[in-house]
């Protein structure tokens, strides 16, 4: 197969050049290809042509923020987007708000990092290409009155529609295939964030795991699904 078909492609909106500099010559070190959009518009005008593996946003952008491009590029494409932001407040913003944001990095970042979360993240998604379910024949994972269709990415919950950000979705969905299974953090890091564990941060699986619980439980406090079991990590019966 010729090298450049196998080429991961990057899309990288940052407003400040020598950092998008930087980045562009770390990527192209480590083997992708890429592509820069220096505002906002021209970021969300690029990412929509879907032809990226990666989107690298940044949140502070001329002319349309991050959170507005990662919206509206989520709207129409799965395509993996990492925000990196200087402003650790927004950390819960960005992971909180359904605006599908994959994961985040802090700037400044470590460049080594950085390129381990691209990996992670570009490997994951090319994994969805086939739903695990399928494999096994089964389109919908019961857990009474959870219902988890895996064909249409839809939750419901003794009927009711749940909206879901895709890794609560995921994380939901990996518990649920395996009922009864306690899976540490650090188990839970590497098998849906796809980190394998040296740059994981587990705090992301709690904080996910607790919105998760607030979208899934009648009362967050005494769950009937979403379990913690004391130092070890959680489950879902
Ligand atoms: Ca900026």
């Amino acid at each position: 197969m010729p090298e450049t078909t196998q080429k991961k492609k990057v899309l990288v909106v940052e407003d400040e050049k020598n950092i998008a500099m930087t980045l562009a010559y770390n990527l192209m070190k480590a083997g992708y290809a890429y592509d820069l959009a220096f505002d906002g518009e021209d970021g969300l005008k690029k990412a929509l042509t879907g032809t990226f593996d990666l989107i690298l946003l940044d949140l502070m952008l001329p002319k349309m923020d991050g959170f507005e491009v990662c919206r509206r590029v989520r709207e129409k494409l799965a395509t993996p987007i990492i925000i990196a932001t200087a402003r650790v407040e927004e950390v819960d913003k960005i992971m909180g708000l359904d605006i599908g944001a994959d994961d985040y990095v802090t700037k400044p970042f470590s460049m080594n990092e950085l390129l381990a979360r691209i990996k992670a993240n570009i490997r994951r998604s090319s994994n969805e290409v086939v739903p695990a379910a399928s494999e096994s024949g089964e389109a919908t994972l019961t857990v009474r009155g959870l219902v988890i269709d895996t064909v249409k990415y839809q939750v419901t919950r003794d009927g009711t529609p749940i909206e879901l950000t895709k890794k609560e979705y995921e994380l939901l969905t990996f518990m649920a295939k395996n009922l009864g299974t306690v899976y540490s953090r650090e188990q839970l890091l590497s098998e849906v964030w796809g980190y394998d564990g040296f740059f994981g941060d587990t705090s992301s699986v709690d904080v996910t795991v607790s919105r998760l619980r607030a979208k899934l439980e009648a009362d967050a406090g005494k769950p009937e699904y979403l379990f913690t079991k004391r130092g070890m990590g959680y489950y879902i019966k």
